[in-house]
């Protein structure tokens, strides 16, 4: 039975409508609201270009003087002692400092753990010094009678009938995709080429077998893993021994080594056939021999595998034999037209050399898409190898059209890549969660069989389109969202409700609650209650409950959030002109806090200080004429010199604020100091949060490695000699615990830190982006930061970070049914035990991966349920719980499993699994076990779901033909596989950042999106289609667009046309084009507003500002460039798409023989 078939006869929930009044629908400052004027600032993801500084407001008086010689120092009782360190008079020196006061040391600190969701009962006893918070306006209470007529849709959520798999759909999935590969290789000499199998690990999910305790899993809560358990481990081989790569790169066939026979285990005999699976018309038959795919070429040391195997196929297939399974039920339908085509004629086919494309690396280059006469010479066909701009493209053209309707379990949603509606029926939107399989096995056998790691992508906040509708909020009164009494999970859709709806049975344990009698409900003739669809927890996968006082932090409504901004003004940050604008852009900024609903005003209030060896705060409190600066320079004991006065409301003391802003830059602008201190300021917004008892958010602008004399001071630890040796890992770890520690106060407070970095040389990201790390907060780095080229990114950023909705004090806990549960978590957050995801902020852009793992059977009848809560505080300070439930089905079929899995949702687990791996592994165990992991992926499918066939012929499963092309970009990535211009900052930078991606920026980020601008229709909105990523397609008389999320590269032809060249640069030959152009010019002519567009529109869609790179052909910027041409060899060493899929050929069969 199909929910989403049935007629709805009632408006949907998806749309907004007058008929539903009880929900208040949360919105944000930065959302377009109905009655609300436009802010010059666009929605927080709106485009950015249209940003112009508004008019300095009303009040707005230039400075006039700081502070004034006459003001009083108006300190308060607290603060009085600290008279010395008041400095009265414009630079003045800052004064040594005094003892702080015993009040402001006092403060407590203990993290307040509240384990467990509503039940806030941890005191840390905060002295009461602001006023409660009143709750704010809650959402009106329900009301019944006027919200939604019920529809006269019959179904339930309870009974799942199997998923209307479209038959398309079906025989598009079951389509075993057949490569008979070509490239041919001489035999690999002892010691190089690639190793014997490696041990197979039986753990589902898991890279612990290749070099088991290897992998200790790094949470937030730990360390650096133990450096003693790389011993033992065999040195990681150089990867990049230089071996001549060009001349062995085509080698002709060896008949000695050609594929094995077919070993008994992929026999027709032992393994079913899969009774009709429709093979490709174009799959060729058996491979000639010449066809198969031997040993990769011996220049790519780096997949070398690890030590010698001691296992056969034991430890791979310890699953029951296979003798039920099988195949996939015969499809009704053709395989799908499209991809055939596409494939048609060329799978396996043999065609010549491409130009350039075999040839050493770097070498002459050689453009233009047309293959030269084809030579003799056998190699793997490009175009007949799975191609990410086919797969994307079917996709948009398939399910873009229409809504993706969740009312069916265990659905997998379109491609990240394609543009589509949602509409909530019961299921979480995929924009909130995406899961790697939509289809579990029932068993753990099968799981360890398959290695398909079993997990979900959550963004709990995510930004939804504009016709989409945002969570509603339910207010459940003093009592409290409805809840089971013994697994705690909140009301659902899954919940079932017994005896004429008086108890409810609950869907994640069993366990039988009562229903509160403010809650009871008829039931009607289907047993489900008559308020079905006028509940959003009872018919909708995502919604809000208003929390009560159990679940707030002292049992005390949070107090609205403060921002503080933290300004390094030490000499580099002066020079450079960055506090100047930051100081400026922070006048027109700050009228575009986060808002609330209709709120006319943010709740959230600011403060503002300055260092470099010592901090300066300020007090901008509205009854003075002038800020007061306060200094304290013992740093080793950090205090809040004020209270009062520190965070301000904008638009009370909007005077001063301008005022502070304009003297800031003039006050230092003859420093000569050049160190800094970094962990004092952070405990300084800490204490100052705790002063003010609220949660929120450090805005840290930082430039150099702090080496002044304080508590977290570093020193210059970067060592590129470590790289691909045991010791590299020590290079994504902190130098030292203490930041550690600063982040789980700073999560017990709620504050959470954002920190951006403009370094000029080496400032150990790896150690000062722990705090951001764990807080939940986002690291922008601007490296080398050049007012003319970078401000605009920045400042672009910093709208964007100040105005994005943000969550605070956030504690999430996925719940999951009795069968599996979640046993692991990758992100930006802390945890103090093994459930709780705490995050002191979460912002709409950040995403917790979750792993999970079978602690019992699980049934198909049943299938699997998650429940991710998230508990936060909004930015007007309500504390609310969003819920999003989804239902998963469950499997006995291998091929059931392999049917509904998402590739792009698989690399992003993957991608994270070894970017935490390289903290406790060296990076060539990482790696290894990434090709060993997917390796036994594609092997599993082999063995049990593909129609018998040559071992000569690689098949891949229809969801997973681009698991090699995606993986072999994340083995490439700066982080696995650096080339040499990669700074150690860079890849500290990015293996944090990757870790908080959603699964379409990973997509774009391992494998970027390239456009031929040149072939753009400039009377269209649409982007031109994408090309594949190799230099082979592109031609030296067009102009392409790359772009990874966080670089956008403009290429430029040679041979461009000097009419093109004139439209977009404005100028007359390639010869004047500037390579260090950060923006396109504005030139009224379409080709120049086309590419314009298309760039703005990219700009748009990316949660960073993008880099613009102008990237001449044959100039020395294109070696950058090329390492994102991602299926090609990359400079580094990383193999081409075509060898390495080779390579994974060679893997997989050599674990099925
Ligand atoms: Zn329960």
């Amino acid at each position: 039975m199909s929910v989403n078939q049935q007629a709805h006869t009632g408006p949907p929930y998806g749309q907004p409508q007058p008929g539903y009044p009880g929900y208040q629908q949360p919105a944000y400052g930065g959302q377009p609201l109905p009655g609300v004027p436009q802010s010059q600032y666009g929605a927080y993801n709106g485009p950015m270009p249209g940003y112009q500084q508004p008019a300095p407001p009303q009040g707005y008086f230039p400075s006039l003087g700081f502070p004034s010689k006459g003001s009083p120092v108006s300190l308060n009782s607290d603060t009085s002692s600290l008279a010395p360190n008041f400095i009265g008079s414009l630079r003045a020196p800052p004064t040594p400092g005094a003892p702080p006061p015993a009040s402001g040391a006092s403060l407590p600190s203990g993290h307040v753990a509240y384990s467990q969701f509503g039940h806030g009962d941890v005191q840390n006893g905060i002295p009461a010094s602001a006023a409660p918070m009143q709750r704010p306006p809650a959402s009106q209470p329900f009301l019944p009678g006027s919200a939604l007529t019920p529809v006269s849709q019959t179904s339930t959520f309870q009974q799942y009938g199997p998923p209307p798999a479209s038959v398309q759909q079906l025989s598009n999935h079951m389509t075993g995709m057949t490569i008979g590969s070509t490239t041919a290789s001489g035999p690999p000499p002892a010691g190089l080429g690639y190793g014997p199998p490696t041990s197979v690990p039986p753990v589902s999910g898991s890279f612990s077998a290749t070099g088991s305790g290897l992998y200790t899993p790094y949470t937030a809560s730990q360390g650096p893993p133990p450096t003693s358990m790389s011993q033992g481990l065999p040195l990681a081989q150089p990867p990049f021994p230089g071996q001549p790569i060009s001349t062995q790169r085509l080698p002709t066939q060896v008949p000695g080594f050609a594929p094995p026979p077919s070993s008994t285990g992929i026999g027709p005999s032992s393994y079913p056939p899969t009774t009709g699976a429709p093979r490709p018309p174009t799959m060729p038959g058996p491979p000639l021999p010449g066809q198969a795919v031997a040993g990769p070429p011996t220049s790519q040391p780096n997949h070398v595998s690890s030590p010698p195997p001691p296992s056969t196929m034991a430890g791979p297939h310890p699953g029951p034999p296979m003798s039920g399974l099988h195949g996939p039920p015969p499809p009704t339908h053709p395989p799908q037209p499209g991809y055939q085509m596409q494939q048609n004629g060329s799978f396996g086919q043999v065609r010549g050399p491409q130009p350039n494309y075999g040839g050493a690396y770097p070498g002459t280059p050689n453009y233009g898409s047309q293959p030269g006469p084809p030579p003799p010479p056998k190699r793997l066909d490009p175009d007949s190898i799975p191609s990410p701009i086919q797969v994307i493209e079917d996709d948009r053209s398939n399910r873009g059209s229409e809504p993706f309707v969740t009312g069916v379990r265990g659905q997998v949603p379109p491609l990240v890549t394609t543009n589509f509606l949602v509409k909530d029926q019961g299921n979480a939107s995929p924009r909130y969660i995406r899961c790697t399989s939509y289809n579990i096995p029932c068993t753990s056998d099968m799981a360890k069989q398959s290695q398909v790691p079993l997990a979900a992508v959550i963004k709990p906040l995510a930004t939804l389109p504009p016709e989409e509708t945002l969570p509603y909020l339910v207010d459940h009164g003093e009592s409290g969202p409805v809840r089971c009494n013994r697994c705690k999970a909140y009301m659902c859709p899954f919940m079932q409700f017994i005896e004429g709806g008086r108890r409810f049975q609950c869907c994640f344990c069993s366990c039988v609650t009562e229903v509160p009698p403010h809650y009871f409900q008829h039931l009607d003739h289907t047993g489900k209650r008559v308020d079905f669809y006028d509940r959003p927890e009872l018919s909708l996968g995502s919604y809000e409950f208003l929390a009560t006082v159990d679940y707030c932090k002292n049992n005390k409504f949070p107090s609205p959030p403060a921002f503080i901004f933290m300004i390094d003004v030490s000499y580099n940050a002066v020079k450079s002109g960055l506090v100047r604008l930051i100081c400026e852009e922070l006048k027109s900024l700050l009228d575009y806090l986060p808002r609330e609903g209709n709120m006319e005003e943010s709740a959230i209030r600011v403060g503002f200080v300055t260092y470099n060896k010592v901090l300066h705060f300020y007090n901008v409190k509205s009854s003075l004429a002038q800020p007061q600066m306060m200094v304290v320079s013992d740093v080793a004991d950090m205090f809040v010199p004020l209270l009062d006065g520190f965070l301000v409301n904008v638009n009370e003391s909007r005077t001063v604020i301008a005022s502070l802003l304009d003297q800031i830059p003039e006050m230092f602008a003859d420093t000569r100091e050049t160190e800094t201190v970094f962990a004092p300021v952070i405990q300084a917004g800490l204490e100052a949060l705790k002063a003010a008892e609220c949660a929120g958010k450090l805005f840290i602008f930082h430039t150099s490695l702090p080496i002044a004399e304080a508590p977290g001071k570093l020193k210059n630890r970067d060592d590129k000699k470590l790289i691909n040796t045991d010791k590299e890992k020590t290079l994504f770890q902190p130098q030292t615990s203490f930041y550690n520690n600063l982040a789980k106060d700073c999560v017990a407070q709620g504050c959470c830190v954002d920190l951006f970095l403009f370094p000029n040389q080496y400032l150990d990201v790896a150690t000062l982006g722990v705090v951001t790390y764990q807080t939940g907060g986002s690291i922008y780095k601007y490296a080398y930061f050049q007012l003319e080229t970078d401000q605009d990114r920045f400042l672009n950023d910093l709208r964007r970070d100040v105005q994005k909705e943000v969550g605070f004090d956030a504690v999430m806990r996925v719940r999951t049914s009795t069968g599996i549960r979640a046993t692991d978590f990758f992100g930006a957050f802390y945890m103090s035990n093994t459930t709780d995801v705490e995050m002191a902020g979460l912002d709409c852009d950040k995403t917790i991966t979750v792993e999970f793992k079978h602690d019992d059977k699980l049934s198909e009848d049943s299938g699997a349920l998650l429940q991710c809560a998230l508990l936060y505080t909004s930015c007007a300070g309500q504390r609310r719980l969003r819920i999003h439930n989804l239902s998963l089905n469950c499997c006995t079929q291998l091929a059931d499993l392999y049917r509904n899995c998402e590739t792009d949702t698989l690399i992003n687990y993957l991608a994270k699994y070894a970017y935490r791996g390289v903290l406790g592994s060296p990076v060539k165990t990482v790696r290894d076990a990434l090709i060993n992991q997917c390796a036994q992926i594609l092997a599993c499918y082999r063995k049990n779901c593909a129609s018998p066939s040559s071992a000569g012929q690689l098949i891949l499963p229809e969801c997973m033909k681009l698991l090699p092309v995606y993986l072999n970009c994340v083995l490439k990535s700066d982080v696995l596989q650096p080339g040499p211009e990669v700074t150690t900052d860079d890849r500290a930078y990015i293996r944090q950042l990757v870790t908080s991606m959603d699964v379409a920026e990973t997509n774009v980020f391992f494998y970027p999106r390239l456009l031929p601008l040149t072939k753009a229709d400039v009377d269209s909105d649409a982007l031109p289609a994408a090309i594949r990523n190799s230099e082979e397609r592109l031609s030296k008389g067009d102009i392409y667009l790359l772009e990874n999320g966080l670089n956008i590269f403009v290429w430029v032809g040679v041979n461009v046309q000097q009419g093109l060249i004139q439209n977009l640069f404005g100028v007359s030959s390639f010869s004047q084009i500037s390579n260090t152009l950060s923006t396109l010019p504005v030139l009224e002519n379409p080709f120049s507003k086309k590419v314009r567009s298309v760039v703005d529109m990219l700009q748009v869609q990316r949660s960073r500002y993008m880099k613009l790179i102008i990237v001449k052909q044959e100039d020395k910027l294109e070696m950058l460039f090329k390492h994102f041409l991602v299926e090609d060899k990359s400079l580094s060493g990383g193999a081409s798409y075509v060898d390495f899929l080779c390579h994974m050929h060679k893997e997989i069969r050599q674990l099925l023989s």
